[in-house]
């Protein structure tokens, strides 16, 4: 009950936009390590000068200093190395203990700390007070205005509270020897004029702290609106851009359908000339379709934010596209092989629709860049957790130094522009977002294990996890996920 009023306290204080900002919490989040680290060195910074003041400076500490000293130390570390591993089980929830509530915590164990350090250092006397203005800008960065001003007002009240009773003598002094030559803690001017400077500096640095960080908040959620915006008219955009295409898809595929239908004989006999020149326009115009169709998955991968989670027969799959592709490969007489090598042929778990897009790329490429009474190998192997799909061919290859670029937008290697294949130079940009998608691996080498004279190929391999594990708020997509291999 007292915990959902924090809750719904520390929440309202937080952002509204903020609250659903996966950027918002990173940051927290990164903010609480980065405190955590620096306490490691806090830690290190007082034992060295608790060791330095006592064995190089000589100042003669009381028992009670050194041992208040090195319990308080001992305990920032307990407390630090604790937090540290706390850290790591607090998910990115609003309405359980999260980010935020670590930074709350960590501020209040270490202004105790500091006022315990304070008192054992000389109270009013001690050279370490000025580090309650530290504390109060750093926690002015993180938590809410309302939280840091609450806390400045109970921590000041207690910093108060502790001088007035040293004054009073009901609770006992404890001066640095050798730091002030008179009792300053008992001078009662000097006590109103030292309090009322500190309160000030305190709340004056969390204003000035708390303003600059509303502001970053606010620059923060101007930006995230923006993105927002493009990301909406980048969307509008693409949809544009599928209507016009797919408007222009409809009579080039009647073209081809009317070319089929003079091919097959349908409406009588055609001389060889005529057919041989009917079957190079319907080769291009199905080149044709091919890039359209690039065009419109590129839209539709961008447009398409849901991803379909099932059981994939990728067999089933490769088989297909095979099917699809057979006709194509045929008027080139390119052979199509496929071979299962699994040991254990298990469903992996993705997107068909995806898939297929990606495969169909590959098996598409490898019949287009193939040369005439070519070899397509098709293997499907297993590695550990993962399958293999490998796309071979004996065709024209990629040379060593294109093969880092072929996976970017519009790409097309040297090579192929000479020979007049078409392409759009998307296929494999869409098939690199696929298997990023499906947290996959992609693999190039030129030349293939199929490589001839004059002909040194291409195989793609793309590896594929059984089961992908759900990924994390944090995790990113492996950063390193094409490669490239020369022979
Ligand atoms: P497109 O085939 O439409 O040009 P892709 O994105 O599918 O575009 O391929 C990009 C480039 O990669 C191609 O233009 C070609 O240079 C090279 N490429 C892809 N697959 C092969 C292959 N199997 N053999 C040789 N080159 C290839």
């Amino acid at each position: 009950m007292q915990v959902n009023l924090l809750n719904k306290l520390m929440m309202s204080l937080v952002p509204e936009w903020a609250r659903e900002q996966k950027e918002f919490w990173e940051a927290v989040r990164r903010r609480n390590l980065w405190t955590i680290k620096l306490r490691y060195g806090v830690v290190m910074a007082l034992s060295v000068v608790l060791l330095f003041s006592t064995l190089i400076l000589k100042i003669n500490f009381t028992t009670t200093q050194l041992i208040a000293g090195c319990a308080i130390t001992a305990s920032i570390l307990f407390y630090n190395i604790l937090l540290h591993r706390l850290r790591k089980y607090i998910k990115l929830d609003v309405n359980k203990f999260n980010p935020i509530y670590l930074s709350l915590l960590q501020m209040i164990l270490d202004l105790v700390s500091l006022l315990l350090l304070v008192h054992y250092t000389g109270g009013i006397e001690s050279p370490l007070y000025i580090l309650f203005v530290f504390h109060m800008i750093v926690g002015s960065l993180i938590l809410p205005g309302v939280v840091v001003y609450t806390l400045a007002i109970i921590f000041v009240a207690l910093f108060i509270l502790i001088i007035i009773m040293e004054y009073i003598g009901t609770l006992p002094h404890h001066p640095i020897n050798g730091l002030f030559d008179v009792d300053l803690y008992s001078n009662i001017n000097f006590v109103l004029a030292y309090l009322s400077t500190f309160t000030f500096m305190i709340f004056v640095s969390v204003y000035l702290a708390n303003g600059i960080a509303r502001q970053l908040y606010r620059r923060e959620k101007d930006l995230v609106e923006s993105i927002k915006k493009i990301n909406v008219a980048e969307k509008e955009k693409q949809k544009y851009i599928m209507g016009i295409v797919h408007e222009l898809k409809t009579p080039i595929v009647a073209v081809a359908s009317y070319i089929d239908l003079i091919l097959q004989k349908f409406l009588g006999p055609i001389d060889e000339t005529v057919e041989e020149k009917l079957v190079r326009a319907k080769n291009r115009t199905d080149e044709g379709i091919q890039m359209i169709n690039d065009v419109l998955n590129v839209s539709k991968l961008n447009l398409y934010d849901k991803f379909d989670e099932e059981e994939v027969d990728i067999k089933e799959l490769i088989s297909g596209v095979i099917n699809r592709r057979k006709a194509y490969a045929d008027s080139h007489l390119i052979k199509i092989k496929f071979n299962d090598e699994r040991n254990k042929p298990e469903k992996i778990k993705g997107d068909k629709f995806l898939l297929d897009i990606a495969i169909s790329n590959l098996v598409g490429n490898a019949i287009k860049y193939g040369v005439d009474g070519g070899i397509v190998d098709i293997t499907l192997k297993n590695e550990g957790n993962s399958v293999l799909i490998e796309v071979c061919d004996d065709g024209v290859g990629i040379p060593e130094e294109e093969k880092p670029k072929i996976f970017r937008d519009f790409y097309r290697a040297v090579n192929v522009k000479k020979i007049s294949t078409e392409g759009s130079g998307l296929g494999l940009s869409v098939v690199k977002k696929i298997i990023d998608r499906h947290d996959g691996l992609i693999r190039v080498k030129s030349p293939s294990r199929l490589a001839k004279i004059g002909q040194p190929g291409s195989c793609f391999t793309i590896k594929l996890p059984f089961h992908r594990e759900k990924r994390d708020e944090s995790s990113e997509y492996p950063a390193n996920d094409v490669e490239f291999e020369s022979s």
